[in-house]
């Protein structure tokens, strides 16, 4: 009678830990739910705080499953007025901008250098979701993936953007997050959505071979 009792229990305990345990999981067993991020709300006016504020996008990134390259001493970053900004950034994202500067060695290539402009005053929050696409970019260029359709190029950086933003636990990442749920433009929303879809399916392992795929880059 006790033993019935017993492993009715343990059943019981085995659904429960299933069904709490389970959907926090991927396929590739990345975990979908991460803590909060805890970023202010300040204007960022000093290279030094962006700079940092780069090393933790840096770390929140590794955390989902991308991984940089390139160290942090090959990286630059710089503030820039707005005027400045719209003379770098034609399209899409005026908080940001990316120069990277690649060698290629038989199969191999890697990042020299790189140079990351951030809108000057913009908010912590919002200069960490700018400086993750960005920095997408980046893992792009260290595996020669920078090529290829440009929906995938910047809808899979807005993914990454997304990535940090869905973790802020404030009005404004959540806005942001809306407005590119809702973009219409070709590249920035549908693309962004059709990356997303395909990162929600699979998994962060088999995205990033699928990003390599359609960016022309090579498996490394
Ligand atoms: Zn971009």
């Amino acid at each position: 009678m006790s033993g019935t009792y017993h492993s009715k229990n343990i059943l019981f305990l085995a659904i429960l830990f299933l069904m709490i345990v389970r959907p926090a999981f991927y396929q590739d067993q990345q975990p979908i739910a991460s803590p909060v991020i805890d970023v202010s709300t300040d204007p960022v006016t000093d290279p030094i705080a962006a700079r940092s504020l780069v090393k933790r996008t840096i770390k929140i990134l590794a955390e989902k499953g991308i991984h940089l390259e390139t160290r942090m001493d090959r990286i630059k970053v710089e503030l820039r007025t707005r005027e400045k900004m719209k003379q770098l950034v034609q399209v899409g994202e005026p908080g940001g901008h990316h120069r990277t500067r690649t060698v290629t060695q038989g199969d191999r290539t890697w990042v020299s250098d790189c140079t990351l402009t951030f809108l000057k005053g913009q908010r912590e929050d919002v200069m960490m979701g700018v400086a993750a696409h960005e920095l997408f970019h980046l893992w792009q260029s260290e595996r020669g993936a920078s090529k290829g359709w440009i929906r995938w190029i910047e809808g899979t950086a807005n993914v990454a953007k997304y990535l940090v933003l869905v973790d802020i636990d404030n009005e404004k990442a959540q806005k942001s997050i809306q407005h590119m749920m809702e973009d219409r433009d070709p590249v920035y929303g549908k693309g962004f959505r059709k990356a997303l879809k395909y990162y929600d399916k699979n998994g962060m392992k088999k995205y990033l071979e699928k990003v390599y795929k359609e960016c022309g880059g090579k498996p490394k």
